[in-house]
């Protein structure tokens, strides 16, 4: 079993953070404590022990009387089949949609226009404070292109202060008085504004949203002659 602490020191399959970095709900706010699959192949032993609970579960609804057929029948997923076939459901989650080339095609717009945020930010409170804040939402939000946005607008347009960097500090005194280790978490680099960068309207004039995902397809009707036209015409009479 690892330590929080050992765990900390590691990335997070789960969450993605980096190493030093706190555990985020899906949210972006970090928890109380690191995720249980953190740490060199801790997600695998996860991934392992669900396969194994998955078994007997399956093995139970034989009953007690047909236990050695159950044994026989039932087999435990391995790890490498488990990854194959997380491997293939993603694939086939991102392929099988009828609109999927196009929705990944969207994806790559809204990014163009995200990083275009990104410059105009920069050209608004400096390359410096623009890097720190991009960084850490690609760090807590990953490629969630809505929480980024809507994070990115909320620096830009309020004054709620946003924690960007954080730094993993030992203090003698500390040992066993909060944790074992006597580590402890550090905000080092914070946004804060006194008054806000700009107004929402200004952020929206700057920054406009593209409407490509949600443009319509204008079909033409065929040409039926003006046969619907005459027939209307004639439940009206
Ligand atoms: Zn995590």
């Amino acid at each position: 079993m690892m330590t929080n602490a050992e765990r900390l020191a590691e990335k997070c399959p789960k969450c993605h953070a980096i190493p030093g970095s706190p555990c985020v709900d899906p949210l972006g706010e970090p928890t109380s404590r690191p995720h249980k699959v953190r740490g060199p192949g801790q997600l695998d032993a996860h991934l392992v022990a669900e396969a194994q609970r998955k078994a007997e579960r399956q093995k139970a609804r034989y009953g007690p009387l047909f236990r050695e057929i159950a044994e026989r029948e039932v087999a435990v997923e391995s790890l490498e089949s488990i990854r194959e076939r997380k491997r293939y459901e993603a694939a086939r989650a991102a392929e099988s949609r009828d609109i999927g080339i196009i929705r990944q095609c969207n994806r790559g717009l809204a990014w163009v226009r995200l990083w275009g945020v990104r410059w105009g930010m920069a050209e608004v409170i400096g390359e410096d404070r623009a890097k720190a804040i991009w960084e850490n939402m690609l760090r807590v939000y990953g490629n969630n292109l809505p929480y980024i946005e809507s994070a990115l607008r909320r620096c830009l347009t309020t004054t709620v202060p946003r924690e960007l960097g954080f730094e993993l500090r030992f203090e003698e005194s500390r040992k066993n008085a909060n944790n074992a280790d006597g580590r402890y978490l550090v905000c080092v680099d914070r946004w804060e504004p006194t008054s806000p960068v700009m107004t929402p309207a200004e952020y929206d004039e700057r920054f406009p949203k593209l409407d490509h995902e949600f443009g319509y397809v204008d079909v033409d009707e065929p040409d039926d002659g003006g046969l619907f036209d005459r027939m209307m015409a004639a439940f009206a009479a």
